[in-house]
């Protein structure tokens, strides 16, 4: 049999791991084992692996049409563009495939917007994709260097230092570009007030404020979207991952006075907004509601945090907010405890060195988080 690494290109570190099948927070390998999934691919599968009501609904708009050109209309893609509209107090859509795609369209919103103001400032070790623009507006030297020259007109500044970013704010810039939580920077918590202060800045300073929850939004902190815990509300909104159930799509949504910035011909995708995609997002957002995930993600979390907490080794450091959460090792070693979950069937997300992330399905029970949480304390006392 052909080896996967023979014929793909080496960007990602893999587990030896074939799975074949899942079910709520479960899946299955290829020699017939279960596996607790506590990182729902990173952060995508919110409403658990194969819900009866994404499947459906996936099933059904496959059978019925799969793709017309953005140039006529679908009802699945206007349904869910009202759900979104609704859902953030009247913003407009803008449909991509990724999470990536939905920053870039973010980025040249915002610059439409501006028109001679260019300037995007972003926070040092914030992560918003891989694709140019978007890497240019990550903060993470070691993704970008190897890929200069990147776009021009992006700076950064500490995350969580409103004084900092006050200084960067001069009359040359947009928008302003932040996680409410960084995710991949390994669950950085802002403190309270951040966010709200970002958001003042940027009105006195005449820029956008685009907050990208691709990671955070769809009740994975417990609120529909992160910036509700602090009532920050931004100008523009990234949505990615969880969206779809696990099908590739990402939202731009940005207030209408902004939005109409772009004319016809600015943008556009081929794949963006399609039917099957759009069916799926409108299934997720049912099941958030019928199944009340934003309040499960928060109670979830509290539960898996006090756990994580209890059985920590000394030192660590446990932070998050509903079902994203972060536990930093004191002396590093997050592959070591994520491969020792792994072999005893539980998928846990090692970030650097230091950090083990936990974005379960939010579906996940009382009885699983306990679970996960013994076998975490197997591994912690065996390491
Ligand atoms: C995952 C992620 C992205 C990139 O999404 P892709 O779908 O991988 O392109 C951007 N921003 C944040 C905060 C993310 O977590």
């Amino acid at each position: 049999m052909t080896q996967l690494d023979d014929v793909t290109m080496p960007t990602y570190k893999r587990w030896p791991v074939e799975f074949l099948s899942g079910e709520g927070v479960w899946l299955r390998d290829s020699s017939g084992d279960r596996y607790l999934d506590l990182m729902a691919g990173i952060a995508v599968a919110s409403v658990g692996h194969c819900h009866p009501k994404v499947t459906a609904a996936i099933s059904y708009q496959a059978a019925s049409l799969v793709h017309v050109s953005n140039l006529y209309l679908t009802r699945p893609q206007a349904e869910l563009a009202g759900r979104l509209s609704n859902m953030t107090g009247g913003m407009k859509v803008f449909f991509g495939n990724s999470g990536a795609e939905a920053v870039e369209c973010a980025i040249k919103l915002a610059r439409r917007w501006g028109d001679a103001k260019r300037t995007i400032v972003a926070t040092e070790k914030g992560f918003h994709g891989r694709t140019l623009g978007a890497l240019a507006a990550t903060g993470q030297p070691d993704k970008q260097a190897p890929f200069e020259p990147l776009p021009l007109g992006f700076v950064h500044v500490p995350f969580d230092d409103p004084g900092a970013l006050e200084r960067a704010l001069d009359g040359t810039v947009a928008a302003v570009i932040i996680e409410a939580i960084q995710g991949e920077a390994g669950v950085i918590v802002p403190s309270p007030g951040y966010l709200k202060d970002v958001r003042a800045l940027c009105d006195d300073a005449g820029a956008l404020l685009i907050i990208d929850e691709i990671q955070t939004g769809l009740a994975r902190t417990g609120r529909h979207f992160a910036y509700e815990h602090e009532g920050a509300r931004p100008d523009i909104l990234c949505l990615g991952k969880a969206l779809a159930g696990g099908l590739p799509m990402g939202a731009c949504l940005a207030r209408p006075e902004v939005a109409d910035s772009f004319q016809v011909g600015d943008h556009g995708s081929t794949f963006g907004g399609g039917p099957v995609p759009s069916a799926a997002a409108l299934a997720v957002l049912d099941v958030i509601e019928e199944e009340g995930l934003c309040d499960r993600a928060a109670s979830g979390g509290e539960r898996l945090m006090k756990g994580l907490s209890a059985i920590a080794p000394e030192g660590s450091v446990v932070r998050g907010k509903g079902l994203m959460i972060g536990l930093e090792l004191p002396d590093g070693g997050a592959r070591a405890v994520a491969g020792a979950c792994l072999e005893r069937k539980v998928l846990v997300n090692d970030i650097g060195d230091r950090v083990i992330r936990f974005v379960p399905p939010l579906v996940i029970s009382d009885e699983e988080i306990d679970q996960g949480l013994s076998v975490l304390e197997e591994v912690f006392d065996a390491i």
